[in-house]
């Protein structure tokens, strides 16, 4: 058998990692600026982590979610303080998409609603309502395609307002900094007005914090910029530093019934016990604190040498979650920022390289960045 080729590959194999760093089959270094897309929260097999999930293992790696199971139990708990949401409640799944359908989904049953609107250039998985619900008609499948969603333009608050007002709307999904999209930014004016309208027309408001939240931003959560309180908070990437696990945090609003929602995988020992680690390092490293310090000062730099480069566009992000608009396409670019640097990175559209670092990324290793891409551009 061959593999179903859906991934265009760079030619390298990564066997291993350590930090903000990887290295390929035949020995050699990268720096990690993309962070296997954002996954890698606190750096590549780190100690804590790797001895948390090795004991776990000798322990139990898996029972389902007929039984009592005290470290989702604990999860919830910790990452409730971590992200100031101690009232809300945890359904943990398996992935990015699976964790926004069942947002999605519990926006449908709460409000007997079926219409939910999304924001242009969205991304917010692969699975039927998360693909819908994304501004990507190249990965929405005719059977996807339900006809339950309403593309507007991110920012455009009375775009918004007047398709709520209509008062047919289950759920607002919005990424507070879009990813795929190429690092656009939400105000808070319109997170704020948003908010409102939402609470108006009876309307759940989602934040897709797959990627930008779990500390990214420099806050626990991008949202929390903008300060505004969303109903429902989705999760993935970071928290399980590349163990398959996400998050739906959910108000005390909603009521929950049994057999509603369930998942096999979901939050199982071992997915659990990374997450609680992922936690301790974040808390005894600060690497929030870190994504807002590095993360700034990489964004001042880089702005700074956008002024002087005019094959820069702009720079924009916010943390470590960066993206720098080329004029022209990036591909070249990209391939000789690995194969000649070094150095991975991400994409977004063809001209926005997208930066996603690891949260411990060190300002010695932004700048080592910095000299890197100067060398290609
Ligand atoms: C990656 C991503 C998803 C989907 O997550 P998967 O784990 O790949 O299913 C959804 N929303 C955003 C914003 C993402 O970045």
């Amino acid at each position: 058998m061959e593999l179903y080729p859906v991934y265009p590959l760079f030619d390298i194999e990564i066997t291993k990692g350590q930090g903000c760093h990887v290295w390929d089959s035949a020995g050699q270094e990268y720096l990690d600026f993309y962070g296997g897309h954002a996954v890698i929260s606190i750096g590549h097999c780190h100690p804590h982590y790797v001895s948390a999930l090795q004991h776990q293992l000798t322990q139990l790696g898996f029972y389902s979610n007929s039984v009592v199971n005290r470290l989702q139990e604990q999860l919830a708990e910790r990452l409730g303080r971590a992200c100031g949401y101690e009232d809300y409640r945890l359904f943990l799944v398996n992935s990015g998409a699976e964790a926004n359908e069942n947002a999605l989904k519990l926006a449908s049953f709460h409000t007997g609603r079926k219409r939910i609107l999304a924001a242009s250039k969205a991304f917010h998985g692969r699975t039927s309502l998360a693909v819908e619900a994304t501004d990507n008609p190249r990965i929405v499948a005719p059977v996807n395609d339900g006809g339950h969603v309403t593309f507007l333009p991110l920012n455009d608050l009375s775009a918004f307002e007047t398709e709520l007002e209509k008062g047919d709307v289950a759920a607002v999904i919005v990424e507070c900094i879009q990813g795929v999209g190429g690092i656009r930014l939400a105000t808070a004016e319109f997170m704020q007005g948003l908010r409102r309208a939402c609470d108006k027309s009876g309307t759940v408001l989602i934040c897709d914090e797959i990627q930008c939240g779990y500390g990214r931003s420099g806050r626990f959560f991008a949202h929390q910029h903008l300060d505004v309180r969303p109903d429902i908070i989705t999760c993935a990437k970071g928290i399980g530093n590349g163990f398959p696990l996400g998050a739906v945090i959910i108000s005390p609003a909603f009521e929950a019934s049994y057999g509603q929602l369930g998942t096999t995988f979901g939050g199982n020992h071992l997915a659990c016990t990374a997450a609680l680690a992922v936690l301790d390092v974040m808390e005894q490293e600060k690497l929030v604190e870190n994504a807002a310090e590095v993360g700034g000062y990489l964004l001042n730099r880089l702005q700074a040498l956008a002024a002087e480069v005019p094959a820069i566009v702009e720079v924009r992000g916010q943390g470590l979650m960066i993206g720098i608009e080329f004029a022209g396409p990036i591909k070249e670019m990209r391939q000789r920022l690995v194969n000649g640097q070094h150095v991975f990175t991400g994409a977004a559209s063809t001209n926005i390289l997208r930066l996603l670092p690891p949260l411990c990324i060190t300002m010695a290793e932004a700048d080592e960045f910095i000299e890197r891409l100067k060398s290609v551009i």
